[in-house]
């Protein structure tokens, strides 16, 4: 029997995969090459440039192995299809659902969670988002503060109850009756997101965006689907920077990309006891790491080029890492 997409989330919690871009515009100007190679479908070689004493080059092969790899042709269609398709059964059975998109900025996490309404993603729409609640967490005025997208980006308080149920005091949530309607608030939360910035990515590459859907039997929480879009990771290593708030930026970026994968390994362990209170990203997600029914999919998005290459082992390291519990 071939391998099937549910096949994956029976055996696993968590999935971990990884999708490389292709190159973009800029990088073939630049004439940047591509270091990636996915020579099967569930591994991905990055040839990384050395030097030897001698000064002369060559191309150092690092392997790693993931439960998927989607190389450059890949659309958002099938990547869907093996990450978050099969856990949208959980929230039917009374389960959390989470899927995260972690990388680099630039990297292709907004295009693949299909929050990308540049005009550009043609294929953004099919079907991985029917959100309830959106809302980010992002620096703007102050670090580590929680923001309702769908309402002009108020700010929220996060509270903890003596019971440790986590409360996003006054966030928004909308009734939704068909997939247009979803993805009309996903497009007005990721412009309230990105607005008065710039460029999208100078805004979303130090927040992390939480999409939630809600399922409501009789007025009751049936299950979570959570879709999150994290800050850039490059942005976590900004802690020797001559800016002191770009500083205390990456070192809170830093802290809550940490808190994750300590949560997310927590929940691969069936461990007890979940790191979540480290930042506030962990605390909003907290119902989403700890009970039976709970299942994560993290999507390591990379850049192709060489110039990348320092950021794409990064990321892959992280990854695997999150895989290994
Ligand atoms: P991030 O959210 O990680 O900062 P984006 O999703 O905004 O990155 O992607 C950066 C640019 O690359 C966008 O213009 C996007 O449309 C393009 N892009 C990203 N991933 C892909 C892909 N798999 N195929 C084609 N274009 C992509
Ligand atoms: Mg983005």
């Amino acid at each position: 029997r071939p391998l099937t997409s549910n096949d994956l989330i029976e055996e696993h919690r968590i999935c971990v995969c990884v999708r490389a871009r292709p190159l973009n515009k800029k990088e073939l100007t630049m004439k940047d090459l591509d270091v990636i190679t996915i020579p099967s479908k569930d591994v991905v070689m990055v040839h990384e440039p050395k030097q030897k004493v001698d000064l002369t080059r060559y191309l150092e092969n690092q392997t790693f192995r993931f439960d998927y790899t989607f190389d450059e042709s890949s659309t958002n269609e099938m990547v869907y299809r093996f990450t978050a398709q099969p856990l949208v059964e959980t929230i039917f059975e009374r389960g959390m659902a989470t899927c995260f998109a972690y990388g680099q900025t630039g990297s292709g996490k907004t295009h693949t969670m299909g929050g990308d309404f540049s005009g550009k993603n043609q294929d953004c729409s099919k079907g991985i988002y029917a959100l309830q609640r959106c809302l980010s967490h992002d620096k703007e005025a102050k670090l580590q503060e929680v923001f309702d997208l769908l309402n002009r980006k108020t700010k929220l308080r996060v509270l903890e109850d003596g019971k440790q149920q986590v409360q996003v005091v006054g966030l928004h949530e909308r009734e939704v009756k068909c997939t247009e309607e979803v993805l009309k608030l996903i497009e007005i939360g990721n412009s309230c997101r990105t607005s008065g910035q710039t460029s999208a990515n100078a805004h979303s590459s130090r927040s992390h965006a939480v999409f939630q859907i809600i399922l409501r039997r009789r007025g009751k929480m049936h299950g979570k689907f959570s879709l999150i879009d994290l800050a850039g990771n490059e942005r976590g290593a900004d802690t020797s920077s001559a800016d002191r708030q770009t500083r205390l930026e990456g070192a809170e970026i830093n802290k809550s990309l940490l808190a994750l994968k300590e949560c997310i390994r927590a929940l691969g362990r069936n461990k007890p006891h979940t790191p979540f209170r480290a930042s506030k990203l962990t605390q909003v997600l907290r119902d989403s790491f700890i009970g039976e029914n709970s299942r994560t999919c993290m999507i390591a998005t990379i850049s192709p080029g060489m110039a990348s290459c320092e950021n794409t082992l990064n990321t892959l390291r992280y990854a695997n890492r999150v895989k290994e519990f």
